[in-house]
């Protein structure tokens, strides 16, 4: 619901405040769709274990229906043929949702510079973070992670 403060600027105050709250709160409740396809996989799971502790982030709980996730984890190649149900998956979650783009597969198609590879997700649905590398480390999927939180932190929230 858009609330229009023209007229009463005071209380436009209450609405930045309100927010910062939904926003803080968002960044922390963050509950992903892992889109898996390839080798990047296995680093999403290391990512996922004890050690690493995304649970700290509050993104520790996976969901594996699309309608219970606000955010895409899109982790190894798409190709041409599976690239429709990408789409599909992100056409069925909810709004506010956000996208990752996890590995350079995923980034840009990486090395498969061939007909039946995908060249970036963002040809098929919008992406938020994308995160290099091949696979990418841990630590550089937590640094995705937290660029993603700000992000979601500073939006403007729709409520
Ligand atoms: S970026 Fe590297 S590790 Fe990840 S899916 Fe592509 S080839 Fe595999």
């Amino acid at each position: 619901m858009e609330v229009d403060f023209k007229g009463t600027p005071e209380l436009g105050f209450f609405a930045s405040r309100l927010d910062d709250v939904v926003g803080w709160a968002r960044q922390y409740s963050i509950f992903q769709y892992p889109f898996v396809t390839a080798c990047c996989g296995m680093e999403y799971m290391a990512t996922a274990c004890a050690h690493y502790d995304v649970d700290r982030f509050g993104a520790g709980l996976p969901r594996f229906s699309p309608r219970q996730a606000d955010v895409l984890f899109v982790v190894g190649t798409i190709s041409q043929k599976i690239a429709p149900v990408l789409v599909n998956v992100y056409q069925q979650m909810c709004a506010p949702k956000w996208v990752v783009a996890f590995g350079v597969c995923t980034c840009t198609g990486g090395f498969y510079d061939n007909y039946a590879t995908v060249r970036g997700i963002d040809h098929v649905i919008p992406v938020d973070v994308y995160i290099p590398g091949c696979p990418p480390r841990p630590e550089t999927v937590l640094q995705g992670l937290m660029m993603l939180q700000e992000k979601i932190r500073k939006e403007k929230q729709e409520l």
